[in-house]
């Protein structure tokens, strides 16, 4: 049985006392989903530790939205995975489209970043995604393939049974446009299968998550697709009766 996960990336958003606010919502709510979905929460920078706090006791982990390629050191504005990992974060987002798109990041930083990740005991969401010409062109299929070629092959198979994958169509992404669940599961199935010509029977065990506009109204009938394995979620993480709703798409 493949994990279940839930995860809000909240991105730049919300001030500290307002991030607390709403990790608390979360940790109130969550007992209305079953046990078996794993939640997670990726607030800024900023409010890791206070978030942190508010999470202690609770079933509900928390997620970073990046750190950086080097271990430590001069440079100037970056946050090291080890500090991550010193406040409590379990997960790190890898490779979000916005990162890839205003930040330039390759495939070469990311392997790097994937290197500290893992050498400071947390896990990496790799998300992948093809844009929308690539969509219209009919390349999605080659994008998500690279995309994972390029940095999860890298990877050691020790690494491998610690991943979860995001698939986030880039054209979906706080557009309001989802993927339907055929296209989804579609999709899934192609990364799993990518997957498994590296890593073979492991990859049945490797969490794929969709992103893109996923909310209460749509999320039960993704999750259902078998390849489909929770969210990762950007606008309606910000309000915790949502985020939740999108965990009981699960029991739906
Ligand atoms: C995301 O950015 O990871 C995301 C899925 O955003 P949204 O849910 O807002 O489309």
């Amino acid at each position: 049985m493949r994990k279940k996960i839930v995860a809000g990336n909240w991105k730049m958003n919300t001030l500290p006392a307002e991030g607390v606010e709403l990790a608390k919502g979360v940790v109130a709510q969550r007992g209305e989903v079953c046990e078996c979905v794993n939640f997670i929460v990726c607030p800024p920078f900023t409010h890791l530790a206070q978030v942190a706090e508010v999470l202690k006791g609770s079933t509900v982990e928390l997620g970073a939205q990046n750190c950086a390629a080097e271990a430590k050191g001069a440079y100037t504005g970056e946050v090291a995975a080890s500090m991550i990992a010193a406040l409590g974060c379990k997960y790190v987002i890898l490779g979000h489209s916005e990162r890839r798109q205003y930040y330039g990041e390759t495939s070469e930083t990311l392997n790097k970043k994937m290197e500290q990740v893992y050498a400071n005991g947390l896990t990496p969401i790799y998300c992948v995604g093809e844009n929308l010409d690539e969509r219209e062109a009919g390349n999605h299929f080659a994008v998500c393939k690279q995309q994972i070629e390029e940095v999860v092959f890298n990877l050691t198979e020790e690494q491998f049974k610690n991943l979860v994958i995001a698939y986030e169509p880039v054209w979906a992404i706080g557009t309001g446009k989802t993927a339907t669940a055929e296209q989804a599961q579609e999709i899934h199935a192609y990364i799993r299968e990518v997957l498994s010509s590296k890593f073979g029977a492991a990859a049945e065990e490797c969490p794929i998550l969709y992103g893109g506009s996923c909310k209460p109204s749509n999320a039960a009938e993704i999750f259902a697709k078998e390849d489909v394995d929770g969210g990762l979620i950007g606008g309606a993480a910000l309000k915790a009766e949502d985020f939740i709703a999108i965990g009981k798409g699960f029991m739906a």
